[in-house]
Parts: C-alpha cells; sequence; structure tokens
C-alpha cells in the first residue's frame, strides 16, 4: 500500500536514478546531485500535506512555524527583551503551527486539488522560484530543482492511484481514479487558485532559454557518461 514508507523509498528509487544521470551528464558537484535528489524526495510526500494527520502536514507546519518565528525574532531583536522575544517566538510558532494548520485542512480536501496534475506543475514551479530568489542557485540548477520536485510529486500521485488504498492501509477501491487527475473539476475555485499561484510564481523564476543554454553547454555524450563499457562494447 502506498503510505509513508513507500511514497519515500518510491521517489528516492526513481529521483536518485535521475539524479546520478544528470550529475554524470551535467558533470555537476556532489552537492548539486544530493540537492536534486532531495528535491525530489520533498515532492514524492508533500501531496499528502492534505491529509490532517499526516507526518508530511505534521512536518509542513513545523517547519514554517519555526521559520516564521525565527524571522519575526530578527526582525525585533532591537526592540524588546530576551524574555519578550522568547515569549513572542514561541506565539508566532504556535499560531502557525495549530490554527493555521487547521485553517488549511478546513479548505482542502484529501486527495483533492493537491493530488492533481497542475499541483504538481505548481510546485515545481514554486521549487524553482524559490531556488532562483533565496537559494542563489544558477538558471540551470534552479530549474532542475523544480524538475525533480515535479518528479517526485508525479511518482506519489502515480503510487496512489496503483494501491488506490488510502494513507492507513484501509482499501478503499472507490478512490481509484482520484489521485492522477489534471484538475479537481469538484473543487474549481482551488483548481484556479492553484493556477494562478502557479501563474505568479512563473514570473519569479529564472529565465528558462539561458537554463537550457546551459544545459547544452554543460551536456556530455551519454554513452560513456551512463552505460558501463562491458555492456557498450557487447551491443
Ligand atoms: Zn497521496
Amino acid at each position: 500500500m502506498a503510505d509513508f514508507n513507500t511514497h519515500v523509498f518510491g521517489a528516492a528509487a526513481v529521483v536518485s536514478l535521475g539524479a546520478t544521470c544528470c550529475t554524470k551528464l551535467l558533470s555537476l558537484g556532489m552537492t548539486d546531485g544530493l540537492m536534486l535528489t532531495v528535491a525530489g524526495m520533498v515532492g514524492g510526500i508533500l501531496p499528502d500535506i492534505d491529509l490532517k494527520q499526516s507526518q508530511p502536514s505534521r512536518a509542513l507546519f513545523s517547519g514554517l512555524g519555526t521559520i516564521a518565528a525565527l524571522a519575526w525574532l530578527f526582525a525585533n531583536v532591537d526592540a524588546f527583551t530576551g524574555l519578550e522575544l522568547w515569549l513572542g517566538a514561541i506565539t508566532v510558532f504556535l499560531l502557525v503551527r495549530f490554527p493555521l494548520w487547521w485553517m488549511f485542512h478546513s479548505i482542502t480536501k484529501h486527495r483533492g486539488i493537491l493530488h492533481s496534475q497542475i499541483a504538481a506543475i505548481m510546485a515545481g514551479v514554486l521549487m524553482s522560484a524559490a531556488a532562483w530568489q533565496l537559494l542563489e542557485s544558477n538558471e540551470l540548477q534552479s530549474w532542475l530543482l523544480g524538475i525533480f520536485m515535479t518528479l517526485g510529486y508525479l511518482i506519489h500521485l502515480i503510487l496512489d492511484e496503483l494501491y488506490s488504498v488510502d494513507f492507513t492501509g484501509v482499501r478503499v477501491r472507490r478512490s481509484f481514479g482520484s489521485a492522477m487527475k489534471p484538475l479537481d473539476m469538484q473543487q474549481l475555485p482551488a483548481s484556479c487558485l492553484v493556477i494562478f499561484i502557479t501563474l505568479v510564481a512563473w514570473f519569479w523564476t529564472a529565465p528558462y532559454d539561458t537554463a537550457w543554454q546551459q544545459w547544452q553547454a554543460l551536456y556530455t555524450d551519454w554513452r560513456p557518461a551512463l552505460i558501463p563499457h562491458w555492456i557498450w562494447n557487447n551491443l
């Protein structure tokens, strides 16, 4: 069944192969190859943040809460005393972790819009924009990270579809077809919101023609890079 472990290992198996091939073909550094694998694995668990009691959901909102608390703390470090800063940061964390988490789950439903192909594209475009704006990646790196995020996300949707079993392991045949859909027609406002976020995030991504030129400049012959010579010589 496509539970949390299946999603982690399924995504890891496919994206690590993709990342290894990219590393060899483009002569990337080890850090770049590892970052691509991590992006793909995060993509592989991300769709299940729409399930309230899931590990991805709790981890995401704990992470967001920590970032928000630290941002608030550093922005106010001159204005307050140590005790006030500590209490304020904890309050910010708790607000994100509980009321915001609760609000998010009151508007999303499991295997709704976040289990769709358009959401997979949104995740990739957001990853690409974040890498370009915040991580000091170059054009090609930022797009590769986005593509790997989408790849991991799609693997999640395929695994859900293959198993048609819900997160807790209960067989729900009627869920078949609910993971792999282009859009969620039952949730049109949510679908429009996802398209809107994707289009806005697109403006923050790196120029893709520059990324393509970098790809072409780095690309080497795939045969010696990927296939061992003892196989290649016998073909
Ligand atoms: Zn899922």
